[in-house]
C-alpha cells in the first residue's frame, strides 16, 4: 500500500480515492495518472490485491476519512473479483462511488464477451456506478472523463460546494422542503442551515433574520427574503419571470422533456417560442435520480444533468423561457390564441403546445398527510435523501419511480421499507430495477400492504400498515416517499379542450368527431381546439416515459408547422378578392 498523492495541502483532511487492481504495471500507471490530475483536492491510495485493498478501506473506516471514489479492476484476483470486492467495501463507504476497471482482449479492440457478460449484470444489480475500460494511449482518452464524472456526482451529494444562496429553516417543515426542493431542482447552489443548529443561530444573528417568518433565504449581498415564494426567488436572481410583449409563433406549456423537445425543434426551425414553466426545468425528469432506459446513455444519466442539457440546447436556439409563472387560462384573441398567467401577464400565440404533465396522486390518509413536506414526501427522493443518513424509511408505490427512490435512499437510509399494494414487484416495474431491489440488502418489500395510519408527536416517527388479510403492524419510519400513481390537472384549460374523464388530454384520432371546433380534420396530437397540440405525459394514451415525451413534444412541432400553413393558406383565401 503507498500514497501516490502530490499535495501541497494537508493530504490527511483531503478525501481519498482508492485504487485496487492486482496487475502492477496498471496499478501505477493509474495511481500516477490520477495523482498527476486530481492530486491537489484528493489523496490516491492504493491496494495490489483484495486483501489489501480491503484492509486500506477498513482504516480509512476507522481513521474517518471521506472516500469519494474505489476504483477496482474486475480480474482483481483469483479470490475475489472486483465487482464483489465493490460490493464489499460498499458496506464499508457506503457514499463512495463504485468504479470497475476493464480490460480490452488481447487485440486492445473490444471488451472481451466474458467481461461484458459480468458488466451487464453488475449494472443491472446496482453494484457498481461507473465503468471504465482500461488501457488507451492517454488517460484523457479513458481515464479522466469517467473519473470527473464520478467525482462531480459524489461532491454533488457528499462534498463541500458553492452556496449563491443561504436558506435558514425548521429542517421539517413543509415551507422549508418545498424551498430546498425548488432550489435543487432548478439548480440553484445552496446551503441549508437548520434554525436550530450553531450555523443557522449565527445567520440568523448577523443578518437580522426574523425567526417568525421562515424560511429565510439570505442572498448573496446580504438581504434577507423571507417566506419566498419561486417568484421572489426568481426575481433575486435574475431569471426572466415576465414574458417579451411579441406575438409568439409556438406557445409551450411546461418545461418538463415532452415541452423542451418542442421548444428545440420550435425554436430550432425558425418559430418564435416562448415556454412557460411554473416550477423547475425537466418536470418530473428533472427528479429522477438515474435514468437508464433513456437512448444513447449506456452508464445512465441523472435526470437533472440530462433535462439541464436539454435546456441550455434549446437556449441556443433561441426559446424565450418564463418561469415561476402558471398557466391559468386559455382562450382567444384577435385571431390568436391567449395564454393568462398566474400573475396576469398574458402571452400569445399562432400555436400552442400543451406538455404540463401529470402530478402525483395523495395518500388521503389523515393521520400521515398532516406531516405533508415534513416527513410525509410525494415524489422523488433527492433532496431530503442526505438528511436521512442512517434512519428507517419508506417508500409506497409499486412503479419505477418509486423502484428508483427506494434504490437511491437505499445508499443512505439504515433502511428501507417499499410498501406495494400489488401482489407482485415486476407488475408495475422494469425488471432491471426488480433485480436491483431484490440484490440490496437494505430495502424490504412488502407487497399486498397499504399504509393504515401515520403515528408521530413532534415529527412523524411509524407507519401502521394492513395487509390483504386486514392484519396490522407497526414499523418506525423517519420519513415516507408516495409515488402512487399521477392525476392530469387540466381543469383549467376550459371545456372547449376536450379530455377523458380522469382530465386526460385527447389528440388526434382519439377525438370523437363532434368534438372539433375547425372544419379540418385533426393533425397528429392536435386538441379539440385547431392550433392547441397536447404531448407527453398529460396527453391521453401517452406511456409516461421519458423517450415518448421527447418524441412527442419533437413530433408534434410537424403538426404546428402544418398548422401554420394551413392558417396562412385560410387567412390568404379570405383576403383574395376572389374568394367565395
Ligand atoms: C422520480 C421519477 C423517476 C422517473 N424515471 C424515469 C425513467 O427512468 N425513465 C423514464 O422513461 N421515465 C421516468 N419517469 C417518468 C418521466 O419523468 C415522465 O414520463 C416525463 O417526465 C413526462 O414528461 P412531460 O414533459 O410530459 O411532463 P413533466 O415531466 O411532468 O413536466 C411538466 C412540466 O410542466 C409544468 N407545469 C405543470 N402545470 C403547469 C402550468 N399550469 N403552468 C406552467 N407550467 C406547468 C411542471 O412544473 C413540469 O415542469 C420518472 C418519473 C419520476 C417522477
Amino acid at each position: 500500500m503507498s500514497p501516490a498523492s502530490g499535495t501541497d495541502r494537508e493530504p490527511s483532511a483531503l478525501p481519498v480515492l482508492v485504487l485496487v487492481d492486482a496487475d502492477s504495471d496498471a496499478r501505477e500507471r493509474i495511481s500516477i495518472a490520477l495523482g498527476r490530475r486530481f492530486g491537489a483536492d484528493y489523496q490516491v491510495q492504493v491496494g495490489g490485491n483484495a486483501l489489501e485493498g480491503f484492509a486500506l478501506l477498513e482504516r480509512l473506516a476507522k481513521e474517518g476519512a471521506r472516500v469519494a471514489l474505489i476504483a477496482a479492476d474486475l480480474a482483481l484476483s483469483h479470490e475475489e473479483g472486483g465487482i464483489s470486492f465493490l460490493e464489499r467495501a460498499h458496506v464499508l463507504h457506503p457514499h463512495a462511488s463504485r468504479v470497475l476497471l476493464v480490460a480490452m482482449d488481447r487485440r486492445g479492440t473490444r471488451i472481451p464477451f466474458s467481461a461484458l457478460a459480468a458488466l451487464r449484470r453488475a449494472t443491472a444489480l446496482n453494484r457498481i456506478d461507473f465503468w471504465v475500460v482500461k488501457g488507451g494511449f492517454s488517460p484523457e482518452e479513458w481515464l479522466y472523463l469517467r473519473v470527473q464524472e464520478a467525482l462531480s456526482a459524489w461532491t454533488r451529494l457528499h462534498g463541500p460546494h458553492h452556496e449563491v444562496l443561504r436558506v435558514v429553516g425548521e429542517q421539517w417543515s413543509p415551507r422549508s422542503h418545498w424551498l430546498r426542493e425548488t432550489l435543487s431542482r432548478n439548480t440553484v447552489p445552496f446551503g441549508f442551515y437548520p434554525a436550530d443548529s450553531e450555523r443557522g443561530r449565527e445567520l440568523i444573528q448577523a443578518h437580522g433574520v426574523d425567526v417568525t417568518r421562515l424560511p429565510a433565504v439570505i442572498l448573496h449581498d446580504g438581504s434577507v427574503i423571507h417566506e419566498p415564494t419561486a417568484f421572489h426567488i426568481a426575481q433575486a436572481l435574475g431569471v426572466q419571470t415576465k414574458p417579451s410583449s411579441q406575438v409568439n409563433d409556438l406557445v409551450i406549456v411546461g418545461a418538463g422533456p415532452a415541452g423542451l423537445a418542442a421548444a428545440l425543434y420550435g425554436a430550432s426551425e425558425g418559430l418564435r417560442t416562448i415556454v412557460v414553466e411554473e416550477r423547475a426545468i425537466g418536470g418530473q425528469a428533472g427528479t429522477s435520480s438515474m435514468i437508464r432506459n433513456y437512448l444513447g446513455f449506456p452508464r445512465g444519466v441523472s435526470g437533472a444533468d440530462l433535462v439541464f442539457r436539454a435546456w441550455e440546447q434549446t437556449l441556443l436556439f433561441g426559446a424565450e423561457f418564463v418561469f415561476a409563472q402558471r398557466a391559468i387560462g386559455l382562450g382567444s384573441r384577435n385571431d390568436l390564441h391567449s395564454l393568462m398567467l398566474s400573475n396576469g401577464d398574458e402571452v400569445l400565440g399562432r400555436a400552442v403546445v400543451l406538455a404540463f404533465g401529470v402530478e402525483y396522486r395523495r395518500l388521503g390518509v389523515p393521520s400521515l398527510e398532516q406531516w405533508t413536506g415534513a416527513g410525509l414526501f410525494y415524489g422523488a427522493a433527492g433532496t431530503e435523501a442526505p438528511a436521512l443518513a442512517g434512519e428507517p424509511v419508506c417508500v409506497i408505490g409499486g412503479a419505477n419511480s418509486a423502484g428508483q427512490a427506494a434504490l437511491h435512499l437505499s445508499q443512505f437510509a439504515s433502511h428501507v421499507t417499499l410498501i406495494v399494494r400489488g401482489a407482485a414487484l415486476e407488475a408495475g416495474m422494469s425488471s432491471y430495477l426488480v433485480a436491483q431491489i431484490r440484490a440490496t440488502s437494505n430495502i424490504e418489500v412488502r407487497l399486498r400492504t397499504r399504509v393504515a395510519e401515520g403515528h408521530g408527536t413532534e415529527r412523524l416517527a411509524a407507519l401502521e400498515l394492513e395487509d390483504a388479510d386486514g392484519r396490522r403492524g407497526t414499523i418506525p419510519t423517519t420519513a415516507v416517499f408516495a409515488m402512487i400513481g399521477a392525476q392530469a390537472r387540466t381543469e383549467w384549460l376550459g371545456p372547449a379542450i376536450r379530455r377523458d374523464e380522469d382530465g386526460f388530454v385527447l389528440t388526434g384520432r382519439d377525438l370523437p368527431s363532434d368534438a372539433r371546433t375547425g372544419v379540418q380534420p385533426p393533425l397528429p396530437f392536435e386538441t379539440s381546439v385547431p392550433g392547441v397540440f397536447a404531448v407527453g405525459d398529460v396527453r391521453r394514451g401517452s406511456i409516461k416515459r421519458i423517450a415518448e415525451a421527447v418524441g412527442e413534444g419533437s413530433v408534434a412541432v410537424g403538426s404546428v408547422h402544418q398548422h401554420l400553413a394551413r392558417s396562412h393558406q385560410s387567412v390568404l383565401h379570405q383576403d383574395s378578392p376572389h374568394g367565395p
